[in-house]
């Protein structure tokens, strides 16, 4: 028998990452909040233009993308640090931040990285309920902060369940944090949120050199198969997070494609104005039909369905619509073309005729 060469429980411990099922080509494929447009011309071209390169290392520094970044966002290059997708760039921020011992908080349920990537870098998760309502509870998280405690995740638009933070809690939590303890605002999804009052972390970075705000090309702007997400920090952090990097996981391919992106944001913006107007059109169908369907500021919405969750998972799947389903808590179900929710609408409307 071969030797187990695994030295880390803590690896053993973790689940294998299981992609929802890559459905046939007549499914609709609603489980992983991806953008449903295709590329937009330019920035097809623009990733065109470098297929004939890569032969050639990226630029391990970035420093086109993150300057434009900078200039997009108003803050200088070196406050910015990229990485593949900003999944990646939480997964630096941990490195960076925290170690044995070193506790992480952040709220439950919420984007599964978290407790994933935290002990990945050795440091201990500290998982804080969400309180009524699907909120952060910014209570019992600033109470969960601890002399081990690194970094703090908050997840605004929060995925799975697509509630927001407001920048007057927001603010009135991080005069709870000790200057130490850095808070990392994860917004993949603050482009579709139009809430009055929704924190935005970049408006939090001047008063707060505590704060990194992580946002990605994965979702709004469509490049989830690129990979390419970034952090914007104080200089000090942003340094850090390039210190810990593995180089060159930012393809040139995925460089260019942000690039041309941001000169493109009016294009975009009207592509999350329609992901919007479904996500209403489609909470409006679910919650007439009977749904407990969480409000949303983010591109899926989130089904209440408790007990019921695998029943109704199973109807969606047998007509052929792929969501992502949390056994026993509930249902997220991404928005997608209009024909798509459609069908998401017509085989929920079957699922809860059968109760
Ligand atoms: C999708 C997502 C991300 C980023 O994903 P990448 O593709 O790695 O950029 C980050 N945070 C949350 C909460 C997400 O849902």
């Amino acid at each position: 028998m071969a030797k187990d060469v695994t030295r880390r429980d803590v690896v053993r411990g973790l689940p294998l990452y299981q992609q929802g099922i890559i459905p046939g080509s007549d499914a609709v494929k609603l489980s992983s909040n991806e953008n449903p447009f295709g590329p937009l011309p330019s920035v097809y071209e623009a990733v065109s233009r470098t297929l004939s390169g890569f032969n050639r290392y990226p630029s391990m520094g970035a420093e086109e993308v993150r300057s434009v970044i900078a200039e997009h966002v108003g803050v200088d290059m070196r406050q910015v640090a990229v990485g593949a997708g900003s999944t990646e760039v939480a997964s630096q921020l941990m490195h960076a931040l925290a170690g044995a011992g070193d506790e992480i908080i952040f709220p439950w349920r919420s984007f599964e990285a978290y407790p994933i990537l935290t002990q990945v870098a050795g440091a201990t998760p500290v998982p804080v309920p969400l309180a009524t309502g699907l909120f952060h509870d910014l209570d019992a998280m600033a109470a969960a902060i601890t002399d081990r405690t690194r970094l703090i995740f908050l997840c605004t638009p929060n995925n799975p369940t697509g509630t927001v933070l407001h920048t007057d809690e927001v603010e009135e939590f991080l005069a709870k944090v000790p200057e130490d303890v850095v808070v990392a605002v994860d917004e993949a999804y603050c482009h579709f949120t139009k809430e009055e009052g929704a924190v935005d972390g970049m408006s939090l970075l001047e008063h707060r050199p505590n704060v990194v705000v992580l946002r990605t090309f994965s979702k709004a702007y469509g490049l989830a198969g690129l990979r390419i997400g970034f952090a914007i920090s104080s200089p000090e952090i942003s340094d850090d997070l390039r210190r810990v990097a593995t180089p060159f996981t930012v393809t040139s391919l995925a460089q260019q494609a942000a690039v041309a992106s941001l000169a493109v944001e009016e294009e975009l913006n009207e592509r999350v104005g329609q992901i919007i107007a479904e996500r209403t059109r489609v909470f409006d169908a679910l919650v007439e039909q009977g749904w407990t369907v969480s409000p949303s500021h983010a591109n899926f919405l989130w089904l209440v369905t408790g007990d019921d969750t695998d029943r109704v998972d199973q109807a969606l799947t047998s007509q052929g619509v792929y969501a992502r389903c949390w056994s026993g808590e509930g249902i997220r179900l991404s928005i997608g073309l209009p024909e798509d929710n459609d069908r998401a609408i017509e085989a929920l409307s079957q699922a809860i005729a059968e109760v």
